[in-house]
């Protein structure tokens, strides 16, 4: 079954569209977490991030830095964040790959809290954790 993404790409369901080309597309989230929440969507249904290879990966992360700018411009607001959620636990609720363009304008708008682990993890385990990352590479 196609996702809620792919029934907007086929022009199935309405969106405001933004941007489109052969690989993705960007639109205006329904939700509006912020005023110009936009998502930009691979056009195949890769599921998340660790389905992607490098032609869309680099053509996706380019597009998401032109449409940053143009939500900069359009808007002018104060910050922005890059989000991308893999998997339920991350908060991922549609299994289309897509980036969210969030700007923010002032700090309360979006709840992100990032807890502060400095100092728990020795120096040793710090260096497993990124031998086991490079080791995967
Ligand atoms: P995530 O939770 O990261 O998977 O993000 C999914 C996003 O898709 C949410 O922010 C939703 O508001 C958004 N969304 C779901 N359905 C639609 C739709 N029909 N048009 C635009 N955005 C949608």
């Amino acid at each position: 079954m196609s996702t809620i993404f792919t029934k907007i790409i086929k022009r199935e369901i309405p969106a405001n569209i933004i941007y489109e080309d052969d690989l993705v597309i960007a639109f205006l989230d329904i939700s509006q977490a912020t005023l110009g929440h936009t998502l930009v969507v691979t056009k195949r249904e890769y599921e998340n991030i660790f389905e992607l290879d490098d032609k869309i990966s680099a053509h996706l992360y380019k597009v998401v830095v032109k449409l940053s700018k143009a939500i900069n411009k359009a808007f002018n607001p104060s910050g922005l964040n890059i989000l991308n959620n893999n998997g339920q636990v991350a908060g991922q609720t549609v299994f289309h790959y897509h980036i969210h363009i969030i700007p923010r304008y002032n700090e309360s708008d979006v709840n992100f809290t990032l807890t502060n682990n400095y100092g728990l993890a020795t120096q040793e385990e710090l260096e497993k954790r990124c031998k086991a990352i490079q080791s995967a590479l």
